[in-house]
């Protein structure tokens, strides 16, 4: 069974890439650029990623399927994990560059929106679409009432006490 959207779903105006900040600029060819590598035999669907860390480094992904679908990666954990592996800890955007859908880009799926709110917070996430337009989220209006670290945060504190 599919579920519509629902009516009220909200969605940024898209950004020109020249009205873009340059830092995000880079950040966004980085990502569209990441896209080259997709891994994506199975369903052509080929999607690149690039997360910014507070010294301006930039941590690629793209999507990398398997035979076995089900531990198929999507691009922008691909890209947060590198971020992980370089030793960055202090993810501020993340961009996502993929096919697209009647003009407007690629969302995130469920679990990759987990994902960003775990390791990265409420960060910008821009959505692009191949030629550089973007839609600029915050983590936190694309999971709204996320589970995160801090729900953990009481267990973890008495765990020594059981
Ligand atoms: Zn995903």
């Amino acid at each position: 069974m599919r579920a519509d959207r629902p009516a009220t779903a909200h969605r940024p105006d898209l950004v020109e890439p020249a009205d873009l900040e340059p830092e995000l600029r880079k950040l966004v060819e980085a990502a569209i650029r990441a896209r080259a590598n997709a891994h994506a035999p199975y369903s052509g669907f080929a999607v690149g990623a690039a997360a910014v860390d507070a010294d301006l480094r930039l941590h690629r992904g793209c999507n990398v399927e398997n035979s076995s679908y089900g531990l198929t990666v999507c691009a922008e954990r691909v890209a947060l994990f590198s971020a992980v592996a370089d030793g960055a800890s202090d993810i501020r955007a993340i961009a996502v560059a993929g096919p697209g859908h009647r003009g407007r880009p690629t969302p995130p799926c469920g679990a990759c929106r987990q994902v960003i709110w775990d390791l990265a917070g409420d960060v910008q996430v821009l959505l692009a679409t191949l030629d550089g337009q973007v839609e600029v989220w915050q983590a936190a209006d694309l999971l709204p009432a996320a589970f995160g670290p801090d729900d953990l945060q009481d267990i973890l504190e008495t765990k020594d006490e059981r």
